[in-house]
């Protein structure tokens, strides 16, 4: 099962309930997803949506969790903490970081 854009909005919504957080804009891209905390924006990659739900979900936590710890850049244990804790949400597990430490692979990522 993929996700389609309302798909993406509503988790987003949901995400942004639990962590009292206002929703930020979302675009789509063909690119890397980013995050920016200062016009209080993310973008997601179209292919991690397509990919499987669990990935999707994971993505959208990964760029919100950049929103949330007012970075983008740094995936150090605090954010990976943040990260894991917006999946959980979701019942969304991450078991290993095998991309450069960072990005989990897509089979890394799975409902619990
Ligand atoms: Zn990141």
């Amino acid at each position: 099962m993929t996700m389609s854009r309302d798909d993406a909005l509503a988790a987003i919504s949901l995400v942004c309930e639990q962590e009292r957080i206002r929703v930020p804009k979302l675009s789509l891209t063909s690119r890397q997803g980013h995050a920016r905390a200062s016009t209080w924006h993310i973008s997601v990659p179209r292919w991690a949506l397509a990919t499987h739900e669990a990935y999707g979900l994971y993505y959208i936590c990964h760029e919100i969790a950049h929103l949330i710890m007012r970075d983008r850049n740094t995936h150090n244990a605090a954010y990976q903490r943040k990260e894991q804790q917006l999946c959980s949400i979701f019942g969304v597990r991450i078991t290993g970081y095998s991309h450069r430490g960072i990005y989990p692979a897509n089979h890394e990522v799975r409902m619990a």
